[in-house]
C-alpha cells in the first residue's frame, strides 16, 4: 500500500499541544556523499547552505531554552552530520548545556575517526544506516561511496566505545527484502538492535517508492517466513518510541536464539498520538512533525538579535501548535527529502 499526497486540501492537522517531555532532532546539514534511492530524487525542497548553519555558539544560545521545555533526548542527523568539522563541538555545546541523552544518527563512513571525541563531547548512542549485506549491491541502492564492511565496522566500534548502537535499514521490495533474516542474525552477532523501516511518503522518489513500498505488516510477515517462529509482539521501551519492538526465533547450525528486532511503519501504523518529536532544521527552523511545512524561524530570530524571552516565546508557540502533518491528515505540502528536514 502507497499512501497518497493530499495536495489540494485546507491545512488542519489533528492538534498535538503541550507534551511533558520532548525528543528533539536535530539536524546539522542536509548533505550527504550518499545518494539513497528513496531519499533526494525529486525533492524540490532548497538544500541549507553553510553560512545558514546554526555554528556551535548558536547550538550553545538555544540549548538550554529547548531543555527547560522538557527536551530529554537529542538526536544529531541530517544529511551526513559526520560531514560537519564542527560535529564535535556541537554535541559538546548540548552536553555543556546538561543534555545527557545525546545520539547521532550516520551512515557511518566517517565515524570511526571521530568516535573518541564524539564520546568525550557526550555522545551517548548512535544509529546506522545500511540497507544491505551485500557489497555487490550496496551501491545501487545507497549509491556511490557505500560500503557495508565500513558501515558494520563503524557499528563495532560505536559498540567498542561503549555507546548504544541501532542499525537502521529501509526495506524495499525486491531490492533488499530477501536479507531479513541475513540482517537479522548480522544484526545479533554483532551484539546491535535492528530496526527495519518502512519507506516513509515524503513525495520524493515517488515512482522509486511507489514501486518498492513494502508495508510493516509485510515485513513482519516476511520475517516469519525466514525464521523458525512467528514473530511475537514485545511492548514498546516507551509509548513515545517509534518502534513497535519484535521478537523472533533465529535457527543456525549451532543452535537457536531469540532475536528482538524493531518495526518502524510511520505510515501504515502511524503514532501521531504518542508523538514527542521536535525538529530543528541546520538554520534552526522548528517543526513539530517531520511532514510540517516550514516551521518557526528560530534561527533567523537569534541571528536577528532576539533575547531569550522573545526565543522563549516562539519556542513556546511551535510547542503550543505541535500537530500532526502526517499523510494521513490532510495538509498542503510538496515533496521534500528526509535529508533536507532530518530523517
Ligand atoms: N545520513 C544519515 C543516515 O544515513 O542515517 C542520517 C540522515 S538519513 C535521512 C536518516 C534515516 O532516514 C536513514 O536511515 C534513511 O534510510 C532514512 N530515510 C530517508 N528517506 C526515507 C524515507 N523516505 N522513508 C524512510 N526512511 C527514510
Amino acid at each position: 500500500m502507497v499512501l497518497p499526497i493530499v495536495d489540494d486540501t485546507p491545512a488542519v492537522a489533528p492538534q498535538q499541544g503541550r507534551r511533558s517531555s520532548y525528543a528533539l532532532r536535530v539536524s546539522l546539514l542536509s548533505a550527504c556523499q550518499l545518494d539513497c534511492r528513496y531519499c533526494r530524487p525529486g525533492s524540490v525542497t532548497t538544500p541549507s547552505t553553510q553560512a545558514a548553519w546554526l555554528s556551535p555558539g548558536e547550538h550553545a544560545r538555544l540549548a538550554p531554552l529547548l531543555l527547560s521545555r522538557g527536551v530529554r533526548k537529542v538526536r544529531f542527523t541530517g544529511g551526513e552530520p559526520t560531514l560537519r568539522k564542527d560535529l564535535v563541538d556541537v554535541v559538546a555545546a548540548w552536553a555543556s548545556a546538561g543534555a545527557r541523552e545525546l545520539a547521532l544518527t550516520t551512515n557511518g563512513l566517517r565515524l570511526p575517526s571521530s568516535l573518541p571525541a564524539l564520546v568525550a563531547a557526550g555522545l551517548r548512542a548512535v544509529t546506522v544506516h545500511l540497507d544491505t549485506l551485500q557489497e555487490a549491491r550496496v551501491a545501487f541502492v545507497m549509491g556511490p561511496g557505500a560500503s557495508v564492511g565500513e558501515a558494520r565496522q563503524a557499528m563495532r566500534a560505536a559498540r567498542d566505545a561503549g555507546l548504544r548502537v541501532k542499525w537502521n535499514c529501509v526495506v524495499q521490495r525486491g531490492v533488499n527484502d530477501d536479507e531479513l533474516g541475513a540482517m537479522l542474525d548480522a544484526a545479533a552477532d554483532d551484539g546491535v538492535e535492528l530496526r527495519f523501516i518502512e519507506q516513509m511518503n515524503t513525495g520524493s522518489a515517488a515512482g522509486y517508492v511507489k514501486e518498492t513500498f513494502v508495508s510493516g505488516h509485510d515485513v513482519v510477515a516476511g520475517v516469519g517466513r525466514l525464521s523458525s517462529s512467528t514473530p511475537r509482539s514485545l511492548t514498546r521501551r516507551h509509548a513515545s518510541d517509534p518502534a513497535a519492538l519484535w521478537q523472533v526465533r533465529r535457527r543456525n547450525d549451532t543452535g537457536a536464539r531469540d532475536v528482538v528486532f524493531g518495526l518502524i511503519a510511520s505510515d501504515t501504523e502511524p503514532f501521531c498520538d504518542a508523538c514527542d518529536r521536535l525538529r530543528l532544521s541546520a538554520e534552526g527552523r522548528v517543526r513539530g512533525c517531520l511532514y510540517e511545512p516550514g516551521g518557526l524561524p528560530l534561527g533567523a530570530a537569534l541571528r536577528g538579535g532576539a533575547n531569550d524571552a522573545a526565543l522563549g516565546a516562539l519556542l513556546d508557540a511551535a510547542l503550543d501548535g505541535k500537530r500532526s502533518h502526517h499523510p494521513l491528515a490532510p495538509v498542503l505540502r510538496q515533496p521534500f527529502s528526509m535529508a533536507d528536514v532530518g530523517g
